[in-house]
């Protein structure tokens, strides 16, 4: 009996998460909306606008000013935002996609459903658009990018993805997430590879150049110079996972695009190299490293992990941080320290930085959408400002990701924008206070998403 109530109660939900969008919907084609009142951070670095209006028509913004100043056209519909503050949707420029399932992590959960099923959780938490880098296989990723880029799910983030990754043999492993990439052993192979990803028009590739600590035997300069080469001559563009400076700096000299990750040292040297080569950014990706010594956000839980995430792993995660031996504290007090500097130095340098969470990924318990929210965070326990972190995980990574229609409320962008109840200049958690999430002028269902998710608990 109670397995008959539960099915029922599941077929529900089911009935609830398919059913068709109003058509009466913001961002239904042709509708018109003029959003009035709120505070207006546009991303594009200016100081923010107090009392804005912005007029929406159908998908896209098209007139941005001070209230009283735009004028709305007639049957156009108006919403009173005063008292909220207006950032345009967040971009999430490394993540992993599609293998985090409730207690479980691994590519038995990659399917269409768990992939989607992130997406919408993106979606929540106010993120319009994330990269999977290089933990992708088969034809799924390739056949859902296409679909969430043109919107054919109106509360999923767009989905993009970096394809298979390029590895050396080392790194493959079934924990790590990499057991899907390519093998790289020869300079012929990685070519081959590249092409095979080219045809996929797969604009950044993902590749692994980490010694893992002096302990892996990881891509030589041949292998690499190869892949950049091979991308480069197809218009296509590397990010690599390498965090020491020592192939950091290669790498920059080789003429890498995209880190993955904060660089774990910075000196004169690399700074200079940066500055050679002013189209390389970094992305950030200081959720692990960071949490080891500071996670406030998980005790108190946050209310958005608490109506989005089981309580099983929310437990879980709270006794993997409740106990670090004093030793680990140090250490990882010291590689924040570290870390935190790269960020800084680099920053003031005029190195363009991009949020990426690596949401999602090997560490495990990195709650998809929420990694956004603590990344922010960690950015700005690292020195940036709250108003330079903003613009990192919106415009910058926009730019990084090639997604000219998304990073800043402009006219002629996609009206993809976050209302929140609080100021996020005052203090940067208060991104975190999402009123109203618009992707692509639709306003995302977020009481439907949350329902969907509370049944799914177990039984
Ligand atoms: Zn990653």
């Amino acid at each position: 009996m109670k397995t008959c109530i539960w099915l029922f109660v599941v077929a529900a939900a089911l009935a609830l998460t398919w059913a068709p969008a109003s058509g009466q919907a913001p961002g239904a084609p042709g509708r018109t909306v003029l959003y009035e009142g709120a505070r207006l951070i546009t991303g594009d670095g200016s100081a923010p606008i107090e009392s804005s209006a912005f007029l929406v028509q159908g998908n896209r913004f098209v007139r941005i000013g001070l209230k009283g100043g735009v004028q709305a056209p007639a049957g156009a519909t108006r919403v009173d935002l005063t008292g909220k503050t207006v950032i345009p949707a967040l971009v999430d420029a490394h993540s992993h996609i599609g293998y985090m399932k409730d207690l479980t992590n691994g590519p038995q959960n990659y399917t269409r459903e768990n992939i989607v099923d992130h997406m919408h959780r993106f979606a929540y938490f106010g993120v319009a658009a994330s990269q999977a880098m290089g933990s992708d296989f088969g034809e799924l990723p390739y056949t859902l990018r296409d679909e969430l880029m043109a919107g054919k799910d109106p509360d999923a983030a767009r989905f993009l993805t970096a394809g298979r990754g390029l590895a050396p043999l080392a790194e493959i492993s079934a924990a790590n997430q990499h057991h899907a990439t390519y093998v790289v052993t020869t300079v012929e192979g990685a070519r081959a590879n590249v092409e095979e990803l080219s045809a996929r028009k797969v604009p950044i590739i993902k590749m692994w150049v980490d010694t893992r600590g002096g302990t892996l035997k990881t891509l030589t300069a041949d292998l690499y110079g190869a892949i950049l080469d091979e991308a480069h001559k197809r218009g296509m563009r590397v990010a690599v996972h390498a965090t020491g400076i020592s192939e950091a700096k290669d790498l920059l000299r080789a003429g890498i695009d995209i880190f993955a990750h904060t660089i774990t040292d910075v000196d004169d040297e690399l700074v200079t190299l940066f500055k050679q080569h002013p189209k390389t950014v970094i992305l950030s990706a200081l959720s692990a490293p960071r949490r080891i010594v500071s996670a406030p956000w998980i005790n108190p839980v946050q209310p958005l992990i608490a109506e989005t995430v089981r309580p099983e792993q929310i437990e879980r995660l709270q006794k993997r941080l409740a106990t670090p031996t004093p030793q680990a504290v140090q250490e990882g007090q010291v590689a924040w320290d570290r870390l935190a500097r790269t960020v800084r130095t680099l920053s003031a340098a005029g190195v363009k930085i991009g949020v990426g969470t690596d949401g999602g990924g090997q560490t495990g318990d990195q709650f998809v959408g929420w990694t956004m929210h603590a990344e922010l965070e960690n950015l700005v326990a690292a020195g940036l400002t709250p108003a330079q972190v903003l613009q990192s995980a919106t415009r910058n990574s926009a730019e990084i990701l090639g997604l000219a229609d998304l990073g800043t409320v402009a006219a002629g962008k996609s009206a993809d924008f976050v209302v929140l109840d609080a100021n996020p200049l005052d203090d940067i958690t208060n991104t975190r206070r999402i009123s109203k999430v618009f992707l692509r002028g639709h306003e995302v269902d977020r009481a439907k998403l949350r329902a969907g998710w509370a049944l799914q608990a177990p039984h």
